[in-house]
């Protein structure tokens, strides 16, 4: 199995090269922000409380999201390989995932890093906010604080998926197709390698 993690602050770019690696590498994605999204739309118990904590810009609870991705990947059992965007967010969400994997025999094959400065995320986000109408992209505090939770509680993550020797960074800023390549590559080696 091939499984990703794709990984990056808000407004690296995780969603768009996400789509481009499914239709090349057939793998199904898991995004916690888009499920979390479809739970508030539907107005679900777990969406209702979600929501919340979304528009502050705070992260929700671990078990919470856990509990999702596990439901998800057992809805994908013959899947040949999965890639996980915007999860894990933090270093006990990234432990709770490799347990679950180990479970189901596969594990994490790399960790991608989409690198990209702070001044520019926030410009996409707030672009973004205006063209998807996403109430957390339209508010500049409402970002600083996502950027936030992601540097104290998300950036560990990156040396967690380091200690394995399974972290590759990739430049995030230049033309979609580029870092798309940029991305390819690091994922032909890493499975060359293996
Ligand atoms: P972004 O575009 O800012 O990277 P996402 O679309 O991935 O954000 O997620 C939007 C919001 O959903 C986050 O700000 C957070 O509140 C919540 N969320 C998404 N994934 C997680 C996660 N793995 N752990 C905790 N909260 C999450």
């Amino acid at each position: 199995m091939l499984n990703l993690v794709l990984f990056g602050p808000p407004g690296a770019g995780k969603g768009t090269q996400s789509e481009k690696l499914i239709a090349r590498f057939h793998l199904v994605h898991l995004s916690t922000g888009d499920i979390l999204r479809a739970e508030v739309a539907n107005q679900t118990t777990l969406g209702l409380e979600a929501k919340k904590l979304m528009d502050q810009g705070l992260l929700v609870p671990d078990e919470v999201v856990i509990g999702m991705i596990e439901s998800k990947l057992d809805a994908h059992p013959h899947s040949q390989g999965f890639i996980f965007d915007g999860f894990p967010r933090t270093q006990a969400q990234a432990k709770a995932l490799d347990d679950l994997l180990h479970r189901k025999t596969t594990s994490i094959t790399r960790m991608l890093a989409l690198e990209v400065g702070e001044e520019e995320l926030i410009a996409r986000l707030l672009n973004r906010g205006k063209e998807s109408g996403r109430a957390d992209d339209q508010d500049e505090s409402v970002i600083r604080k996502r950027i936030n939770e992601y540097t104290t509680k998300t950036e560990p993550v990156r040396a967690y998926y380091a200690a394995q020797g399974k972290y590759t960074g990739i430049n995030g800023i230049g033309s979609i197709d580029a870092i798309f390549d940029s991305l390819c590559q690091a994922i032909d080696q890493s499975v060359a390698s293996k």
